[in-house]
């Protein structure tokens, strides 16, 4: 799977991608993340990639032309699945969002700045608006970031224990249910006897009525879905 992301800031992305899982599924070749500068395809002298908004206000709104010019660029070296654009207004990200995007080969990343960017981008080029949550943030650079990841843990053979995704928070509906290690008692807190008993059919059971008992009481909402 490969991951082309386009933004103002291509230093914000260098650490998220850099570390543990992520870099493991680039090493392994399960992933592939390039990162383009939006301002090497500037067209004035200064490199600058964004003008006033038409209509008066306030904030500057970033061009067409340096992401046309990007887009369609990569474009013409290979075929993209989904052009997304990181937007406060996109459909929020959930797991299923997450569970349908990590089965796709290549996808285009576009990470907005200062008000925003031109609409005719979103209208012309773009497939998909995605939102992480209902707060602005300064730029779109983090929240690809945060999609990128909860794709890439998806696909096959990135985590070492190939069922461990599939046992997290929301893939069945439910929240994870708590977990321990050692020491067995610390400062008087101790480890439910459950987990200590080895027996492996109850430990299952306990874990299956933990997580309904803390999706109803923190996401009942999960439920009713
Ligand atoms: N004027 C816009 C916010 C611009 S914030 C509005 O009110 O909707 C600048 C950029 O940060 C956005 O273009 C987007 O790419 C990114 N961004 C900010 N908050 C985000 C969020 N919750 N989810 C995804 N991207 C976000």
């Amino acid at each position: 799977m490969r991951f082309d992301i386009i933004t103002v800031l291509p230093d914000l992305l260098t650490s998220p991608f850099a570390h543990s899982i992520l870099q493991r599924a680039q090493k392994k070749g399960l992933a592939e993340i390039v990162v383009h500068n939006l301002r090497d395809y500037a067209t004035n002298k200064q490199k600058s990639v964004d003008d006033y908004p038409y209509g008066g206000g306030s904030g500057m709104v970033m061009q067409i032309e340096p992401f046309a010019k990007c887009i369609e660029y990569l474009q013409s070296e290979r075929d993209y699945d989904e052009i997304i654009f990181m937007s406060p207004d996109g459909q929020t990200l959930n797991q299923e969002i997450a569970n349908t995007l990590s089965t796709k080969g290549n996808m285009m990343i576009l990470c907005g700045h200062y008000k925003g960017i031109d609409q005719r981008i979103r209208d012309i080029y773009v497939t998909k608006e995605i939102s992480i949550g209902d707060y602005v943030l300064s730029g779109g650079e983090l929240p690809a970031a945060i999609l990128t990841d909860a794709i890439i843990r998806l696909i096959p053979g990135v985590l070492s224990d190939e069922t461990s995704a599939l046992s997290d928070s929301f893939q069945d509906g439910l929240l994870d249910a708590p977990i321990y290690t050692r020491p067995a008692e610390w400062r008087g807190h101790k480890v439910p006897d459950i987990l200590l008993s080895g027996n492996e059919a109850k430990i299952l059971a306990w874990r299956d009525e933990q997580q309904l008992q803390r999706t109803k009481e923190r996401r009942p909402d999960l439920l009713n879905d």
